[in-house]
């Protein structure tokens, strides 16, 4: 049983804490609910202190740039965590690696590995998000995933225990983490090889180019909404089965990139999640396959 989540029960922190949150501003999409509370912590030690005072049967979410995420329309209960600036720090450590702080945004990590003349991880040009995020999700883009480049990631538990988890720990699969349960990964060590910044600048745009060309970047969206099944690409299940552009409301399926979904006015979160279900339901009747969802639902519909 949770008791009542009021500012006199809620731990005192240094950090920003706001009740009834809108999160729809702070996600892709720009749908959705408000977190029941919203935790920014001023540093890694508020974060802790504030875990470990918090009562253990309160969940909490952590919140990167939200580009992969449908946040429901009736909320998120419990304590959002979002990382902001504290959290953003990328520094390059040797020839080979960097420690990213979890806020830092794929562009950051990738530039600053350019300017340390390390190569490897200009795929994370290309993924929108943060580094808790990527690690979360092991986010992975032209051949690469994070697993490939992870060393440890640090973490605060549920608990409000500090720990380095070495990737060999985290389970990784396709797009998943055995990340533990409420754990908030509070920064990064990538590995890559030395490269010539030059080099490394000209891999950066080649990725950036086929990006743009290929994924509807400026749109409202959460990125790939399913898995690619094995043997099978999602986006031509969702194409063969009819769903190209296909709308429930204001939620469509793209058409420049179909197992993408996108907010084309003012979809609900329930209009978004609706729409996946149909798309799940052609290809599943289209081809017999079951797409899994890659974008993490979160929170309680309206
Ligand atoms: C246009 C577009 C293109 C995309 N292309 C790709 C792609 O090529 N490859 C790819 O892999 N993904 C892609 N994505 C999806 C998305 O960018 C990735 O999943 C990314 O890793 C999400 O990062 P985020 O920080 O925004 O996480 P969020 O979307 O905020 O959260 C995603 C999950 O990570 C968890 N999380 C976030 N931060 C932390 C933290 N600090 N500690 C613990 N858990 C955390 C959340 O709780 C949630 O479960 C794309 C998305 C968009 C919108």
């Amino acid at each position: 049983m949770v008791a009542a989540l009021t500012s006199d029960t809620m731990p005192a922190v240094r950090g920003r804490l706001t009740p009834c949150a809108p999160l729809a501003p702070l996600v892709w999409f720009k749908a959705g609910g408000a977190a029941e509370w919203l935790f920014e912590p001023a540093d890694v030690a508020d974060l802790s202190a504030f875990l470990r005072n918090l009562d253990p049967a309160v969940p909490v979410l952590a919140l990167g740039l939200g580009s992969n995420l449908i946040v429901r329309d009736g909320g998120v209960p419990g304590v959002v965590i979002r990382l902001g600036k504290p959290f953003a720090r990328v520094e390059v450590l040797n020839a080979t690696t960097l420690r990213c702080g979890a806020g830092a945004s794929g562009i950051l990590v990738s530039s600053t590995a350019r300017d340390g003349g390390i190569a490897g991880v200009e795929f994370l040009r290309s993924i929108p998000g943060t580094v808790g995020g990527f690690v979360r999700m092991n986010g992975g883009a032209y051949g690469r995933e994070v697993k490939d480049v992870l060393v440890e990631a640090e973490v605060v538990l549920r608990s409000g225990e500090r720990r380095t988890l070495p990737a060999s720990e985290l389970g990784y699969t396709y797009r998943h983490s055995m990340l533990p349960e409420g754990a908030v990964v509070i920064a990064a060590t990538f590995r890559g090889e030395p490269g010539e910044p030059a080099a490394i600048q000209a891999e950066m745009d080649r990725i950036a180019a086929a990006r743009g060309a290929s994924q509807p970047l400026r749109s409202k969206t959460g990125g790939s909404t399913f898995k690619n099944p094995d043997g099978h690409k999602a986006w031509a299940l969702v194409d063969q089965a009819g769903c190209r552009g296909k709308r429930l409301g204001d939620a469509q399926v793209s058409d420049k990139h179909t197992n993408f979904l996108l907010n084309v006015g003012q979809a609900t979160s329930a209009d978004i999640e609706a729409l996946g279900e149909e798309v799940r339901a052609a290809v599943k009747a289209h081809s017999g396959v079951t797409l899994e969802w890659e974008i993490q639902r979160v929170g309680v519909q309206a």
